[in-house]
């Protein structure tokens, strides 16, 4: 088992359970880098199960054991759009306010609130298939939104990647999901750009 979608980008994984909502952004198809995931139900089906298997190994967990019915696909690429949504805004400008009732956005997710012996709780995800996902995704943003790690988990600045990545630099300033790949292409742009203007100065 392991974080399939975000292993092919070979990008910075976050802590722990969050690294699932980092996972569900990226089954998203980039050239270069890998196909959709979720085009097919199969390659859906396939990567649900590892990304179950990876997020319940993260907390300790039996893997669940989901099922995920084609006519669920649609709910799936819709939670993925609406996570990304929200990772598209800078860490800096999410907002920090009150829960805002008025404006929640789908799907909606039910999850078991457990403690154990020792008094520690812990919420697990519900259902199965995409409202299993949804559950654990919710859930894994609420936590991180709590513990502050929501603000490392950031998109690539690719306009043609738009990978998730967990930005651990000190000061929250990495931009790109690799700086290898895409962070030496736009490097590269940018020296061409530069040598190109240098080219048509006056003079030259
Ligand atoms: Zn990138």
């Amino acid at each position: 088992m392991s974080w399939m979608a975000t292993e092919r980008f070979e990008a910075r994984t976050a802590p722990g359970g969050l690294a699932l909502v980092q996972e569900l952004v990226n089954t998203h198809g980039v050239t270069r880098f890998g196909a959709d995931l979720l085009a097919d139900l199969t390659t859906a089906r396939h990567w649900l199960s590892g990304a179950a298997g990876q997020w319940a190994q993260a907390h300790g967990l039996e893997p669940p054991e989901l099922s995920l019915p084609a006519t669920d696909l649609d709910a799936v690429r819709e939670l993925r759009t609406a996570v990304k949504g929200m990772l598209e805004i800078p860490p800096g400008e999410r907002s920090t306010g009150p829960f805002d009732a008025s404006g929640v956005v789908l799907p909606r997710a039910q999850a078991h609130l457990v403690a154990d012996e020792r008094g520690r709780v812990a919420i697990l995800p519900a259902g199965t298939g995409a409202s299993w996902l949804a559950s654990a995704v919710w859930s894994e943003i609420l936590l991180a939104q709590h513990d502050g790690s929501w603000s490392h988990l950031k998109l690539c600045r690719g306009p043609r990647c738009r990978t998730a990545f967990y930005d651990a630099s000190r000061n929250g300033s990495a931009v790109w999901h690799n700086v290898r790949t895409c962070g030496n292409m736009a490097n590269l742009r940018a020296s061409r750009a530069r040598r190109k203007g240098a080219g048509q100065g006056p003079g030259e």
